[in-house]
C-alpha cells in the first residue's frame, strides 16, 4: 500500500515549534518513501478557533516549502460523515446518551466507567453520546515509542463523541477522517500517545483499518512545559525558514544538509531522514 500521511493542526493560533516538528516529520517520511502527505484543518472546537489561524498556518506550511498533496480537507464541513458514524455506532449498541451535567460528573467522580448514563433522561434538552468502552487491553506498537497497551475503560472510561452543545469529539473525528483520508501512517506529538489507543478502539468498533503511528518526542521548554499555541509559544518565523527548519531538523536528530535553497535542503533531508536517534524519547527541550 502506498504511504500516505497528514498533518492536522487545529485552527487554535499561529505554526508554533512544536506544530512544525510534527509538519516537518511528517513530510519527510512521506517524502522519503515517495508517498502522499494531506493535510487536515481540525476546525470542529469553534469557540477556541482564532479567527485567521487557519489560513496563517497554511501560509506558513506553504513559506517553508512543505507542499502538500491535496488541498486541505475542513473537519467543519464532515458533519454528517460524523453523524452517520454515530448512528452505525448507536445501531450496534455501543454509545449512549448522557444527560450529565459537569456538575453531576463533579459529583459522581468525574467519569463514566458502567456504559450508561446515571442522570435521568429528559425531553427538553439534547444528551451528549458515549462511547459503551469495552473492559479490554488495547495495545500497539509505536515506530518511536515502542509497546503501549491500555485499557480504555479503566484509563479514561465512557468518552464523548458528540458533546451536548452539538460539537464533535476529537477522538471521533479523527478516526472517520483517517479513515476517508486513506491514512497508513500517523506521525504527531507524544501528547496523543495517551489517545491512541481511543482510535484504535474506535477503528475496531467501525471495522476501520489502523494505521502505523509514530509519535514524536514533544517539544518542551527549559521548565519542561509544553511549547503550544496555549503557553504563548512564539510563531515560526517565516521570513527565515531555513533558519526555522534547521532547528526543527536538529530537534528531529537530523544533520542539517548544506544547500543552495531550500527546497534542495527539504529533499536532501527526506533522502537522509532517520528515525533512529528518535527512538523511545517521549520529551526534548526544543
Ligand atoms: N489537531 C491536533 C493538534 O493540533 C492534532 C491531532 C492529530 O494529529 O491527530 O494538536
Amino acid at each position: 500500500m502506498r504511504y500516505r500521511g497528514r498533518f492536522a493542526p487545529s485552527p487554535t493560533g499561529d505554526l508554533h515549534f512544536g506544530s512544525l516538528v510534527a509538519a516537518l516529520a511528517g513530510w519527510l517520511r512521506a517524502r522519503q518513501q515517495g508517498g502522499e502527505w494531506l493535510l487536515r484543518v481540525e476546525d470542529i472546537d469553534p469557540p477556541r478557533e482564532v479567527p485567521g489561524s487557519t489560513r496563517s498556518i497554511l501560509a506558513a506550511l506553504r513559506d517553508l516549502g512543505l507542499e502538500a498533496d491535496a488541498p486541505a480537507l475542513y473537519q467543519s464541513q464532515r458533519g454528517d460523515a460524523y453523524a452517520s458514524t454515530l448512528q452505525q455506532l448507536r445501531e450496534a449498541g455501543h454509545a449512549f446518551p448522557c444527560w450529565c451535567s459537569r456538575g453531576d460528573l463533579e459529583a459522581d467522580g468525574a467519569t463514566h466507567r458502567d456504559g450508561r448514563c446515571v442522570s435521568p433522561p429528559r425531553d427538553d434538552r439534547e444528551p451528549a453520546w458515549r462511547l459503551r468502552v469495552p473492559d479490554r487491553d488495547i495495545s500497539f506498537d509505536d515506530l518511536l515509542q515502542g509497546r503501549q497497551t491500555q485499557n480504555v475503560r479503566e484509563a479514561v472510561g465512557d468518552f464523548v463523541l458528540r458533546r451536548a452543545d452539538g460539537l464533535w469529539g476529537y477522538q471521533l473525528a479523527c478516526v472517520v477522517d483517517d479513515a476517508y483520508q486513506g491514512i497508513t501512517e500517523v506521525v504527531r506529538g507524544a501528547d496523543l500517545l495517551d489517545s491512541t489507543p481511543r482510535q484504535i478502539l474506535l477503528q475496531n468498533l467501525l471495522g476501520l483499518p489502523t494505521p502505523a503511528y509514530l509519535h514524536l518526542p514533544l517539544a518542551v521548554d527549559g521548565e519542561r512545559r509544553k511549547l503550544s499555541k496555549s503557553t504563548d509559544a512564539p510563531a515560526i518565523d517565516t521570513h527565515h525558514p531555513r533558519a526555522a527548519l534547521a532547528h526543527a531538523l536538529r530537534f528531529l536528530g537530523q544533520d542539517v544538509p548544506e544547500a543552495p535553497d531550500v527546497a534542495t535542503m527539504l529533499q536532501l533531508a527526506a533522502q537522509r531522514f532517520d528515525i533512529a536517534p528518535l527512538r523511545g524519547i517521549a520529551t526534548r527541550v526544543a
